[in-house]
Protein backbone atom coordinates (compact mmCIF):
# COMPACT_ATOMS: atom_id res chain seq x y z
CA UNK A 1 0.00 0.00 0.00
CA UNK A 2 1.34 3.44 -0.70
CA UNK A 3 1.63 6.38 1.74
CA UNK A 4 -1.47 8.31 -0.36
CA UNK A 5 -3.73 5.07 0.00
CA UNK A 6 -3.05 4.58 3.91
CA UNK A 7 -4.03 8.55 4.05
CA UNK A 8 -7.15 8.00 2.17
CA UNK A 9 -8.09 4.81 4.05
CA UNK A 10 -7.63 6.42 7.41
CA UNK A 11 -9.50 9.58 6.57
CA UNK A 12 -12.21 7.29 5.60
CA UNK A 13 -12.12 5.90 8.95
CA UNK A 14 -11.91 9.13 10.75
CA UNK A 15 -14.82 10.04 9.15
CA UNK A 16 -16.93 6.68 9.69
CA UNK A 17 -15.90 6.59 13.20
CA UNK A 18 -16.72 10.25 13.83
CA UNK A 19 -20.20 9.07 12.11
CA UNK A 20 -20.42 6.30 14.54
CA UNK A 21 -20.23 8.29 17.22
CA UNK A 22 -22.34 11.20 16.51
CA UNK A 23 -25.19 8.60 15.90
CA UNK A 24 -24.51 6.64 18.93
CA UNK A 25 -24.69 9.48 20.74
CA UNK A 26 -21.30 9.66 22.42
CA UNK A 27 -20.43 12.36 21.02
CA UNK A 28 -22.73 15.89 21.26
CA UNK A 29 -22.40 19.53 20.06
CA UNK A 30 -23.68 22.05 22.62
CA UNK A 31 -26.70 24.05 21.02
CA UNK A 32 -25.84 27.20 20.34
CA UNK A 33 -25.83 29.34 23.82
CA UNK A 34 -26.13 26.22 25.86
CA UNK A 35 -24.83 26.48 28.89
CA UNK A 36 -21.26 25.38 30.08
CA UNK A 37 -21.41 21.92 32.11
CA UNK A 38 -22.50 22.80 35.46
CA UNK A 39 -20.48 20.72 37.42
CA UNK A 40 -17.33 18.35 36.77
CA UNK A 41 -17.93 14.63 37.69
CA UNK A 42 -15.58 15.10 40.74
CA UNK A 43 -16.52 18.24 42.62
CA UNK A 44 -19.34 17.72 44.00
CA UNK A 45 -22.13 20.29 44.73
CA UNK A 46 -23.59 21.70 47.99
CA UNK A 47 -26.99 19.58 48.66
CA UNK A 48 -30.18 21.55 47.11
CA UNK A 49 -28.83 22.91 44.44
CA UNK A 50 -31.45 23.41 41.22
CA UNK A 51 -30.23 23.82 37.66
CA UNK A 52 -33.69 24.04 36.52
CA UNK A 53 -35.03 27.10 37.99
CA UNK A 54 -38.24 28.28 36.55
CA UNK A 55 -39.03 31.50 35.41
CA UNK A 56 -40.28 34.46 37.55
CA UNK A 57 -42.14 38.12 37.55
CA UNK A 58 -39.47 40.29 38.51
CA UNK A 59 -39.68 42.18 41.91
CA UNK A 60 -42.96 44.28 41.86
CA UNK A 61 -44.42 43.47 38.51
CA UNK A 62 -47.74 44.19 40.30
CA UNK A 63 -47.32 48.18 41.16
CA UNK A 64 -48.31 49.25 44.65
CA UNK A 65 -47.20 51.83 47.08
CA UNK A 66 -44.74 48.61 48.79
CA UNK A 67 -42.66 51.12 51.03
CA UNK A 68 -45.54 52.76 52.68
CA UNK A 69 -46.18 51.20 56.43
CA UNK A 70 -48.57 51.60 59.67
CA UNK A 71 -48.19 55.13 61.82
CA UNK A 72 -46.28 54.23 64.96
CA UNK A 73 -48.73 54.63 68.24
CA UNK A 74 -48.85 58.35 69.11
CA UNK A 75 -47.52 56.99 72.35
CA UNK A 76 -45.39 53.53 72.84
CA UNK A 77 -45.96 51.05 75.24
CA UNK A 78 -42.75 51.15 77.59
CA UNK A 79 -40.47 48.66 77.38
CA UNK A 80 -41.22 45.55 79.31
CA UNK A 81 -44.79 46.96 80.09
CA UNK A 82 -46.86 45.52 76.85
CA UNK A 83 -50.59 45.77 76.95
CA UNK A 84 -51.98 41.66 77.51
CA UNK A 85 -53.98 41.91 74.85
CA UNK A 86 -51.74 43.01 71.72
CA UNK A 87 -49.64 40.97 69.74
CA UNK A 88 -46.82 42.30 72.07
CA UNK A 89 -48.33 40.86 75.11
CA UNK A 90 -48.72 37.47 73.65
CA UNK A 91 -45.11 37.36 72.67
CA UNK A 92 -44.64 38.46 76.32
CA UNK A 93 -46.99 35.49 76.91
CA UNK A 94 -44.70 33.25 75.68
CA UNK A 95 -41.37 34.25 76.87
CA UNK A 96 -39.06 35.40 73.89
CA UNK A 97 -39.06 36.83 70.84
CA UNK A 98 -39.22 34.25 67.87
CA UNK A 99 -37.14 35.85 64.96
CA UNK A 100 -36.48 34.30 61.30
CA UNK A 101 -33.24 35.03 59.92
CA UNK A 102 -29.96 33.49 58.30
CA UNK A 103 -26.72 32.49 59.58
CA UNK A 104 -25.45 32.33 55.76
CA UNK A 105 -25.54 35.94 55.24
CA UNK A 106 -22.44 37.63 56.43
CA UNK A 107 -22.52 41.30 57.66
CA UNK A 108 -26.55 40.99 57.96
CA UNK A 109 -27.02 37.53 60.26
CA UNK A 110 -24.29 35.40 59.95
CA UNK A 111 -22.73 32.45 62.60
CA UNK A 112 -18.72 34.11 64.31
CA UNK A 113 -16.77 31.46 63.85
CA UNK A 114 -15.10 31.94 66.54
CA UNK A 115 -17.31 32.69 69.16
CA UNK A 116 -20.60 30.85 67.67
CA UNK A 117 -22.84 33.82 67.79
CA UNK A 118 -25.31 34.94 65.58
CA UNK A 119 -24.13 38.20 64.71
CA UNK A 120 -24.81 41.21 62.21
CA UNK A 121 -27.20 44.49 61.21
CA UNK A 122 -30.15 42.07 61.07
CA UNK A 123 -29.22 40.30 64.43
CA UNK A 124 -28.60 44.17 66.21
CA UNK A 125 -32.07 45.30 64.70
CA UNK A 126 -33.97 41.89 66.16
CA UNK A 127 -32.24 42.44 69.01
CA UNK A 128 -33.40 46.40 69.79
CA UNK A 129 -37.02 45.01 68.72
CA UNK A 130 -36.67 42.57 71.20
CA UNK A 131 -35.44 45.50 73.69
CA UNK A 132 -38.32 47.40 73.52
CA UNK A 133 -40.42 44.41 73.63
CA UNK A 134 -38.84 43.15 77.17
CA UNK A 135 -36.43 45.71 78.34
CA UNK A 136 -34.07 43.01 77.71
CA UNK A 137 -32.35 42.36 74.42
CA UNK A 138 -31.26 38.77 75.33
CA UNK A 139 -35.18 37.54 74.84
CA UNK A 140 -34.55 36.32 71.58
CA UNK A 141 -34.93 32.82 70.06
CA UNK A 142 -33.55 32.86 66.30
CA UNK A 143 -34.48 30.15 64.09
CA UNK A 144 -32.66 29.66 60.86
CA UNK A 145 -34.82 30.36 57.46
CA UNK A 146 -33.83 30.29 53.85
CA UNK A 147 -34.47 32.51 51.69
CA UNK A 148 -37.49 30.61 50.34
CA UNK A 149 -38.23 29.68 53.73
CA UNK A 150 -39.59 33.11 54.72
CA UNK A 151 -43.12 33.63 54.15
CA UNK A 152 -44.12 30.67 55.27
CA UNK A 153 -42.59 30.84 58.72
CA UNK A 154 -44.54 33.87 59.24
CA UNK A 155 -47.72 32.48 57.86
CA UNK A 156 -47.67 29.28 60.09
CA UNK A 157 -46.86 31.18 63.19
CA UNK A 158 -43.62 29.17 63.21
CA UNK A 159 -41.48 32.13 63.87
CA UNK A 160 -43.01 36.14 65.31
CA UNK A 161 -41.01 38.67 62.58
CA UNK A 162 -38.38 37.66 60.30
CA UNK A 163 -35.28 40.22 60.08
CA UNK A 164 -33.51 38.58 56.67
CA UNK A 165 -32.32 40.76 54.25
CA UNK A 166 -36.39 40.91 53.34
CA UNK A 167 -37.19 42.95 50.40
CA UNK A 168 -40.60 44.91 51.00
CA UNK A 169 -42.52 44.03 47.31
CA UNK A 170 -46.04 43.98 46.06
CA UNK A 171 -46.27 40.27 45.19
CA UNK A 172 -45.10 39.35 49.48
CA UNK A 173 -47.58 42.04 50.51
CA UNK A 174 -50.30 39.93 49.80
CA UNK A 175 -48.97 37.35 52.01
CA UNK A 176 -47.79 38.88 54.91
CA UNK A 177 -46.97 42.12 56.16
CA UNK A 178 -43.99 44.67 56.37
CA UNK A 179 -42.81 47.11 58.44
CA UNK A 180 -41.39 50.47 57.00
CA UNK A 181 -38.18 50.05 55.04
CA UNK A 182 -34.81 49.92 57.56
CA UNK A 183 -32.45 49.39 55.07
CA UNK A 184 -32.39 50.22 51.05
CA UNK A 185 -30.00 47.69 48.79
CA UNK A 186 -28.92 47.22 44.95
CA UNK A 187 -28.69 43.98 42.70
CA UNK A 188 -25.71 43.83 41.89
CA UNK A 189 -22.87 41.05 39.80
CA UNK A 190 -20.23 39.10 41.85
CA UNK A 191 -17.93 37.29 40.02
CA UNK A 192 -13.87 36.47 39.32
CA UNK A 193 -11.92 39.04 39.43
CA UNK A 194 -10.17 37.72 35.94
CA UNK A 195 -13.43 36.79 34.27
CA UNK A 196 -14.24 39.86 32.48
CA UNK A 197 -17.90 39.71 33.54
CA UNK A 198 -18.68 43.07 34.32
CA UNK A 199 -22.49 43.86 34.08
CA UNK A 200 -25.27 42.10 33.09
CA UNK A 201 -25.00 41.97 29.42
CA UNK A 202 -21.86 39.73 30.28
CA UNK A 203 -24.22 37.05 31.76
CA UNK A 204 -25.68 35.74 28.35
CA UNK A 205 -25.04 32.13 27.98
CA UNK A 206 -23.38 32.32 31.59
CA UNK A 207 -24.51 29.88 34.63
CA UNK A 208 -25.73 32.37 37.57
CA UNK A 209 -26.62 31.10 41.54
CA UNK A 210 -29.11 32.72 43.61
CA UNK A 211 -30.75 31.56 46.44
CA UNK A 212 -34.21 29.80 46.19
CA UNK A 213 -36.99 32.33 46.99
CA UNK A 214 -34.85 35.53 46.53
CA UNK A 215 -36.59 38.86 44.16
CA UNK A 216 -32.86 38.18 42.41
CA UNK A 217 -33.72 35.73 40.33
CA UNK A 218 -36.72 37.29 38.84
CA UNK A 219 -34.97 40.28 38.13
CA UNK A 220 -31.73 39.09 36.66
CA UNK A 221 -34.15 37.13 34.60
CA UNK A 222 -35.86 39.91 33.06
CA UNK A 223 -32.84 41.75 32.24
CA UNK A 224 -30.59 39.01 31.25
CA UNK A 225 -32.60 36.32 29.98
CA UNK A 226 -29.95 34.42 28.16
CA UNK A 227 -28.38 33.77 31.70
CA UNK A 228 -28.79 29.71 32.40
CA UNK A 229 -30.00 30.16 36.33
CA UNK A 230 -28.49 28.10 38.97
CA UNK A 231 -30.61 28.41 42.45
CA UNK A 232 -29.11 27.05 46.14
CA UNK A 233 -30.60 27.01 49.53
CA UNK A 234 -27.91 29.60 50.99
CA UNK A 235 -26.19 32.87 49.80
CA UNK A 236 -22.56 30.86 51.03
CA UNK A 237 -24.00 27.87 48.87
CA UNK A 238 -23.38 30.22 46.02
CA UNK A 239 -19.91 31.31 47.04
CA UNK A 240 -19.30 27.90 46.92
CA UNK A 241 -20.28 27.15 43.38
CA UNK A 242 -18.43 30.00 42.15
CA UNK A 243 -14.92 29.22 43.73
CA UNK A 244 -15.66 25.41 42.54
CA UNK A 245 -15.76 27.28 39.15
CA UNK A 246 -19.60 25.11 38.68
CA UNK A 247 -20.65 29.16 38.11
CA UNK A 248 -19.69 32.07 36.19
CA UNK A 249 -21.14 34.83 38.91
CA UNK A 250 -23.94 35.07 41.51
CA UNK A 251 -26.28 38.06 41.32
CA UNK A 252 -28.55 39.34 44.32
CA UNK A 253 -28.39 42.49 46.49
CA UNK A 254 -25.08 44.44 46.91
CA UNK A 255 -24.92 44.32 50.19
CA UNK A 256 -25.22 40.44 50.38
CA UNK A 257 -22.46 40.39 47.92
CA UNK A 258 -20.19 42.75 50.12
CA UNK A 259 -20.21 39.78 52.98
CA UNK A 260 -19.65 37.21 49.88
CA UNK A 261 -16.36 38.79 48.75
CA UNK A 262 -15.31 40.01 51.75
CA UNK A 263 -14.41 36.03 52.27
CA UNK A 264 -12.60 35.83 49.29
CA UNK A 265 -10.05 37.90 48.05
CA UNK A 266 -10.44 36.56 43.90
CA UNK A 267 -13.91 37.75 43.53
CA UNK A 268 -15.45 41.25 43.42
CA UNK A 269 -18.95 43.15 43.02
CA UNK A 270 -19.56 44.21 39.73
CA UNK A 271 -21.89 46.44 37.31
CA UNK A 272 -24.13 48.78 37.86
CA UNK A 273 -27.68 48.31 39.77
CA UNK A 274 -29.88 46.49 38.58
CA UNK A 275 -33.06 47.78 41.20
CA UNK A 276 -33.37 48.57 44.52
CA UNK A 277 -34.47 46.10 47.34
CA UNK A 278 -36.02 48.20 50.63
CA UNK A 279 -35.84 45.71 53.34
CA UNK A 280 -38.75 45.15 56.07
CA UNK A 281 -39.18 43.37 59.17
CA UNK A 282 -41.58 40.53 58.08
CA UNK A 283 -44.90 40.31 60.30
CA UNK A 284 -48.30 38.12 59.95
CA UNK A 285 -50.98 39.81 58.70
CA UNK A 286 -53.45 40.41 60.99
CA UNK A 287 -50.68 41.75 63.49
CA UNK A 288 -51.09 45.50 62.40
CA UNK A 289 -50.45 46.93 66.28
CA UNK A 290 -46.89 44.86 65.80
CA UNK A 291 -46.18 46.44 62.59
CA UNK A 292 -46.92 49.56 63.86
CA UNK A 293 -44.87 48.84 66.71
CA UNK A 294 -42.05 48.13 65.39
CA UNK A 295 -42.15 51.07 63.24
CA UNK A 296 -42.25 52.82 66.04
CA UNK A 297 -38.73 50.44 66.98
CA UNK A 298 -37.55 51.91 63.87
CA UNK A 299 -38.14 55.66 64.36
CA UNK A 300 -36.57 55.41 67.91
CA UNK A 301 -33.14 53.88 66.12
CA UNK A 302 -33.36 56.38 63.21
CA UNK A 303 -33.23 58.96 65.69
CA UNK A 304 -31.16 57.73 68.23
CA UNK A 305 -28.25 56.93 66.17
CA UNK A 306 -28.65 53.26 67.07
CA UNK A 307 -28.80 52.52 63.29
CA UNK A 308 -26.12 54.58 62.41
CA UNK A 309 -23.82 52.75 65.40
CA UNK A 310 -25.51 49.38 63.43
CA UNK A 311 -24.11 50.63 59.81
CA UNK A 312 -20.78 51.36 60.99
CA UNK A 313 -20.40 48.11 62.66
CA UNK A 314 -21.25 46.38 60.24
CA UNK A 315 -21.65 47.48 56.46
CA UNK A 316 -19.22 50.20 55.84
CA UNK A 317 -17.44 47.85 53.50
CA UNK A 318 -20.20 49.02 51.66
CA UNK A 319 -18.96 52.00 50.94
CA UNK A 320 -19.91 54.03 48.57
CA UNK A 321 -23.04 51.99 47.88
CA UNK A 322 -24.17 51.47 51.27
CA UNK A 323 -23.95 55.17 51.83
CA UNK A 324 -27.76 55.69 51.58
CA UNK A 325 -28.50 56.47 55.24
CA UNK A 326 -31.64 55.15 56.60
CA UNK A 327 -34.27 55.10 53.96
CA UNK A 328 -36.91 57.70 54.40
CA UNK A 329 -40.14 56.35 55.83
CA UNK A 330 -43.94 56.98 54.61
CA UNK A 331 -46.51 56.12 56.23
CA UNK A 332 -50.61 55.44 56.08
CA UNK A 333 -53.04 55.01 59.26
N1 LIG B 1 -33.56 40.99 49.34
C1 LIG B 1 -33.80 39.82 48.55
C2 LIG B 1 -35.07 39.13 48.95
O1 LIG B 1 -35.69 39.48 49.90
C3 LIG B 1 -32.65 38.85 48.58
C4 LIG B 1 -32.15 38.57 49.96
C5 LIG B 1 -32.36 37.17 50.50
O2 LIG B 1 -32.97 36.33 49.83
O3 LIG B 1 -31.91 36.92 51.62
O4 LIG B 1 -35.47 38.21 48.29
Amino acid sequence: MNTNTIRRRSTVFGILTAAALILTGCVTFPAPDAPPPTATAITPMPAGVQTNVPLEPPPNAESCNATESLRPPARMPAPGRMPPRSSMGEIVAHGRLIVGLDIGSNLFSFRDPMSGDIKGFDVDLAREITRAIFNDPGRVEFRVLSSAERIEALKTGAVDVVVKTMSITCERLREVSFSSPYYVASQRILALKESGITGPEKLAGKRVCSARGATSIGRIQSIQPRAHLISTTTWADCLVLLQQGQVDAVTTDDAILAGLAAQDPWVQVVGPSLGEEYYGVGIPHGKDDLVRFVNGVLERIRADGTWWRMYNQWLTVLGDSGGYGPPLVTYRD
